[in-house]
């Protein structure tokens, strides 16, 4: 006999596992599938950093408020480590404490939580900081960090004991013919199907994939050794470079002078896309990255000089026990020119929910939440 579901979807990655989430709340038959053995995109590879600070106001800013709030009551129930500890921006020269003074000005006004901090609130905050010649911090209390690769491995299984939504890994969705699905050697009737596949879309929708306008983005990443016990980052750390890369900053009239001040001083931040963050794993290393690199057809082969720069402009502003490099790796994600992430509806019951490009850990309960809506279950 076949095997029976009302949803399938396709990808363990955030994206499926919190469309899982949200369908299995509502008290849906849910089964998952992933290829791997365990989820290996970029779910895995990424800072494990809730960042509504990053969205523009409005709608986004909106979503990823919501998507926040999904993730603490998921992070709750489930007994998951997480640092609801906010984030600092530090301000080392003028044009970039003038970006963050404008901001904290406008920020509120358009729903931001967040404040001025002269250094020495600053260092009460964070024992991390550099403090040669810090001017002053952005400080937001949304942001959260969660340690991706213990996460993403822990929520299958919570979500499987909780809500019954059976995970099958090692299980390439092959075909999508509704009400059939074929997956490895399985065949699953369902009645509607979710792809959340990440960057690959193509293998199962080629024609849909090519329409849709994505490129996709690599970005190199590095991690230390753990901290020595107990030493903890606090809020997770970016500096001046973030300020122009994250579309909340662009409603700031100072930020073209920053911006053109970093294009004539280093323009190899902006060649390689640069900037630096900074979170925590639950082990006590710390994640550090990152670049962007474009194009549908990634380079394989990591740059030396991207990561060399990254470690070099994190040495500025970070102050941590220990900055072994005990790991590197890149990652890829899907990008949309202009949508902050797509839904497709390639056939009668069957949705794309791809490309939340480097917000997928921000945004991803947010949009699940609204897709479950959507398709009415
Ligand atoms: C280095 C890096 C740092 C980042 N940092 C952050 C951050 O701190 N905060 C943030 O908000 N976002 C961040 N992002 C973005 C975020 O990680 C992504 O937006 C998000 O992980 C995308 O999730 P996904 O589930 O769509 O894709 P993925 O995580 O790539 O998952 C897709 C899954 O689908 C599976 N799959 C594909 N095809 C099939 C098939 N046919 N059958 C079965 N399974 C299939 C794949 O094996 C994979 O496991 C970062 C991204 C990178 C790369």
């Amino acid at each position: 006999m076949e095997n029976r579901a009302d949803l399938a979807i396709v990808g363990a990655g955030i994206m499926g596992l919190a469309h899982a989430y949200a369908a299995a709340r509502r008290g849906a038959r849910v089964v998952v599938f992933e290829r791997g053995l365990r989820a290996t995109g970029a779910s895995v590879r990424n800072f494990g950093l809730i960042w509504p600070i990053g969205q523009p106001h409005g709608a986004l800013h909106q979503l990823a408020l919501e998507s926040r709030a999904y993730w603490l009551e998921l992070l709750q129930d489930a007994r998951l480590p997480y640092w609801p500890a906010g984030s600092l921006h530090l301000a080392y020269r003028d044009d970039e404490a003038a970006v963050v003074r404008e901001f904290c000005e406008r920020g509120p006004a358009l729903g931001y939580d967040c404040a001025w901090l002269p250094p020495a609130e600053a260092f009460k905050r964070s024992c991390a900081i550099q403090a040669d010649g810090l001017i002053g911090a952005l400080w937001s209390p949304t942001e959260i960090i969660v340690d991706p690769r213990l996460t993403l491995a822990a929520v299958p299984a919570y979500l499987a004991e909780q809500f019954r939504v059976d995970v099958r890994f090692g299980c390439a969705v092959r075909n999508i013919d509704l009400p059939l699905i074929e997956a490895g050697e399985q065949r699953w009737m369902v009645d509607q199907a979710i792809v959340a596949s990440g960057d690959d879309f193509e293998s199962l929708y080629p024609t849909v994939f090519a329409e849709s306008g994505l490129t996709r983005v690599k970005l190199q990443m590095l991690r230390t050794c753990p901290q020595p016990h107990g030493w903890r980052l606090g809020p997770a750390l970016a500096a001046g470079l973030t300020l122009r890369f994250y579309p909340s900053f662009q409603v700031c009239g100072t930020l073209d002078v920053l911006k053109e001040r970093i294009l004539r001083e280093t323009p190899e931040f902006e060649r390689w896309g640069i900037h630096g963050l900074v979170s925590q794993t639950a082990q006590g290393e710390l994640t550090l990255g990152d670049s962007h690199e474009y194009g549908l057809s990634p380079d394989v082969f990591n740059k030396e000089e991207i990561d060399e720069l990254i470690l070099h402009y994190i040495r500025g502003f970070l102050k941590a026990p220990d900055l072994t490099i005990a790991q590197r790796w890149s990652g890829v994600y899907a990008k949309h020119p202009e949508e902050p992430f797509l839904s497709l509806s390639p056939a009668a019951g069957v949705r794309i929910v791809t490309s939340p490009g480097g917000a997928g850990m921000t945004l991803s309960f947010g949009i699940a939440a609204r897709t479950i809506k959507e398709i009415g279950l």
